[in-house]
């Protein structure tokens, strides 16, 4: 008799877990909740699919409950960098490195350039194992009773019927980007097991900010520095925020601290400014300390630098030798070619610099000014853009309840985890997909262990549910659904 293994969520986790399980030669189940199979992956790198990094540093992956990043390094050690490179090859995927001047690793995308690629070539593989997946099946809830031995053998209750299973990874995703599946549903059955979440926040995401020149520079790309600086602790604040965790729901438990969150932090590399704010890689990688920061009710500017590669005391230098040398012309001439137009006709206004005003009348302090200006314009953050359009979704289950050589629960055997679900987010550059991959084949290599021989008899009572062999059922309405739908497509 095989091992049954089901899967809630066909994201990039529940793939990888998925045929890591099939490889077990264990009977492998996955169920979707959406009408297709990984949505969100087909969306990542900009439909390129960045799917892990050359340098997989500790300091790329981030945890509320794993501070000290030991449960994420002992994952990462057993499947890193060399393990999903060997294993996406073995699919047929491989891999094309981009460097960006303002990066150490080298991001991975697939020679093909296409995140399709990578979904076609895990279902293939997948198929050949021959897992089944179930699209437009939910549970509505899980019931389990426990053999002799204290395992527990789970019955879920789908819209598409009855499906008994001895194991179970739950890889449903955060709340990142709901549009795609991941809409947090996924964390209500591990609560349900006992388990406990930390605060979920939007990472990855623009930044919104004050300051109506926005509207005047929307569209402009520029490569900058972004310095985030945080506003110390207040203890008003704080009795604020604990007030506000003891009225908040039941299955939050982590306590947000102020000592999660440094004075400063800084990114490098090519803003976009938008309408409400900044965007771009650099915004994306401060958005989780900016998430952080709101809970916690921190202030929160930003200085902007965008003559990133210059030192104040060159830029003056500069500015200063401009202003001689376009001494009879106007001043648009000024910082022309040193910066994108509408940027920088919004730094002349700034500094209090009509365009159309001779710069032999630019005194010496207004080109302090605008010195100090482009250095560091500061800006105050309102907000991130929210788990609508974010990448990603900081906070969720506890890692201390895991054992990270397996992605197995600490409080119930056979109940497994994998992905975004978890208390693990990464910077922007291929880190997310990497823990879902890391996660994902620990999970899924676990599930399949056959810890001892099962022969279960046919018929289990159980306190809530009767047990009985309903897949085939499950399967009958899918056939018919199927048929319905190519029916009505017809
Ligand atoms: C636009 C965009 C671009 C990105 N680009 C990159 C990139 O280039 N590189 C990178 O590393 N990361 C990227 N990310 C992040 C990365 O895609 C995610 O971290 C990763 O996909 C998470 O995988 P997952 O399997 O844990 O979750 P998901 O991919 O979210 O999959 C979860 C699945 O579970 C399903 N599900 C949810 N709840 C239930 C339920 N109750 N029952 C059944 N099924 C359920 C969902 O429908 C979904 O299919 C990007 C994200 C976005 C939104």
């Amino acid at each position: 008799m095989k091992k049954r293994i089901v899967i809630l969520g066909a994201g990039a986790a529940g793939l990888m877990a998925a045929i890591k399980a099939g490889e077990t030669g264990a009977e492998v189940v996955v169920l979707e909740h959406t009408d297709a199979i990984g949505k969100k992956l087909l969306m990542t790198g900009n439909g390129r699919c960045n799917y892990t990094n050359t340098d997989l540093s500790l300091s790329h992956f981030h945890s509320l409950s794993d501070p000290d990043k030991t449960f994420i390094g002992k994952a990462l050690s057993s499947f890193g960098y060399g393990e999903t490179i060997d294993f996406f090859r073995s699919l047929g995927i491989e891999p094309r490195i981009r460097r960006y001047g303002y990066d150490n690793g080298g991001y991975v995308y697939p020679a093909s350039g296409e995140a399709r690629s990578v979904l076609k070539a895990l279902k293939s593989e997948a198929d050949f194992l021959n897992v089944k997946f179930y699209t437009g099946c939910w549970v509505r809830s899980v019931a389990y009773m426990k053999d002799q031995d204290g395992r527990p053998i789970f019955h879920l209750d789908t819209n598409l019927g009855m499906i008994r299973s001895d194991s179970l990874i739950i890889a449903a995703g955060g709340k990142a980007m709901p549009k795609t599946g991941s809409d947090g549903s996924g964390y209500e059955l591990p609560a349900t097991f006992g388990h406990r979440f930390w605060e979920f926040m939007p990472s990855l995401c623009a930044l919104r900010c004050v300051g109506s020149f926005f509207r005047d520079i929307k569209g402009v790309r520029c490569d900058c520095r972004l310095k985030l600086l945080i506003s110390p602790p207040d203890e008003g604040a704080a009795a604020v925020r604990e007030q506000e965790h003891l009225e908040s729901p039941m299955d939050i438990y982590g306590f947000l601290r102020d000592d999660m969150l440094k004075e400063t932090y800084e990114a490098y590399g090519e803003v976009q400014f938008t309408d409400y704010g900044v965007s771009g890689i650099p915004a994306f990688q401060l958005s989780r300390y900016v998430s952080l920061a709101v809970k916690l009710r921190r202030e929160r500017y930003i200085l902007l630098d965008v003559m990133p590669d210059m030192d104040p005391e060159e830029l003056r230098e500069l500015l200063y030798r401009r202003r001689d040398k376009f001494s009879d012309r106007n001043a648009d001439n000024l910082l022309n070619g040193l910066l994108p137009e509408k940027l920088a006709f919004m730094f002349l206004s700034k500094a209090g610099i009509k365009p159309s005003q001779g710069v032999y009348f630019i005194t010496d302090q207004t080109i302090e000014k605008l010195a100090r200006l482009l250095k560091g314009l500061r800006i105050s953050v309102l907000d991130t853009n929210g788990f609508d359009s974010c990448q990603c979704c900081a906070g969720g289950l506890d890692t201390t309840e895991l054992d990270p050589s397996t992605m197995e629960s600490e409080l119930m055997p056979e109940l497994f985890f994998a992905g975004e679900l978890i208390d693990v987010d990464g910077d922007c550059g291929g880190y997310n997909l990497q823990w879902a991959w890391t996660s994902g084949a620990i999970a899924g290599t676990s599930a399949g262990k056959v810890r001892r021989y099962r022969n279960y008899p046919e018929i289990f009572p159980t306190n809530s549910i009767t047990y009985q062999h309903l897949m085939p059922e499950a399967e009958e309405l899918h056939k018919k659904k199927g048929k319905n739908d190519k029916n009505q497509s017809a």
